[in-house]
């Protein structure tokens, strides 16, 4: 899938369009999600132009996988969530209901989250 210049976390890096930030550096920016599925609720993208983690991780530079990952742990410690743990969870392609074509990590967290998948999986 190649990479749409125009998606919002795109447009959110290029500063088109404002984010409530949490964390940046030179490989990595975190912001709340504008529709939180759990008391925490944050993204980290990459600065870099891959769609989905198969994409990031087959085509990016190892600074930038590593500088992104690192920033993975770091925005989750800032927030507090070492402690009473947290999830981080991926989409990629339309069985995940990746909405974004820009690689993202949820960080979610802030109280029991439950299981990972509903039973309604199965069906
Ligand atoms: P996914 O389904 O994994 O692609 O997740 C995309 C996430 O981006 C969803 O949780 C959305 O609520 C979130 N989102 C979409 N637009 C924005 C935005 N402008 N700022 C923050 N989060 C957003």
């Amino acid at each position: 899938m190649a990479y749409d210049q125009n998606n919002i976390f795109a447009k959110i890096l290029r500063g088109e369009i404002p984010c409530n930030k949490v964390f940046e550096n030179d490989h990595a920016l975190a912001f709340h999600d504008i529709n939180p599925q759990a008391s925490v609720h944050v993204l980290v993208i990459p600065k870099g132009d891959y769609v989905s983690m198969a994409d990031f991780t087959a085509n990016a530079p190892a600074e930038l996988i590593e500088g992104f990952m690192r920033a993975v742990g770091e925005v989750a410690r800032e927030l507090g969530l070492e402690s009473g743990g947290y999830r981080t969870i991926s989409n990629a392609g339309p069985n995940s209901h990746q909405e974004v074509p820009h690689l993202h990590i949820h960080i979610l967290g802030g109280r029991p989250l439950g299981p990972l998948l509903d039973s309604r999986f199965e069906n």
